[in-house]
């Protein structure tokens, strides 16, 4: 393992990002929902907030770890 912490983390959110697209549906009408991930560095935090525009509701809200 001689990769870089950058190059870490930018597989990490591509990961991510992978992860996210495959459920970007709202579970009650089936919109699309719209997507927001927040990083919190200082802690290796990634919010995820999905938000239907249709059920004007947050669908769902994750935090990952990142380590
Ligand atoms: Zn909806």
């Amino acid at each position: 393992m001689d990769e870089s912490s950058a190059q870490q983390k930018a597989k990490i959110e591509n990961r991510h990002q992978a992860f996210i697209e495959r459920q970007n549906h709202c579970p009650l009408c089936g919109t699309q929902l719209e997507i927001r991930v927040e990083s919190y560095l200082e802690d290796y935090t990634l919010r995820e907030e999905a938000h239907c525009p249709d059920c004007d509701v947050l669908a769902r809200v994750k935090d990952h770890k990142m380590h």
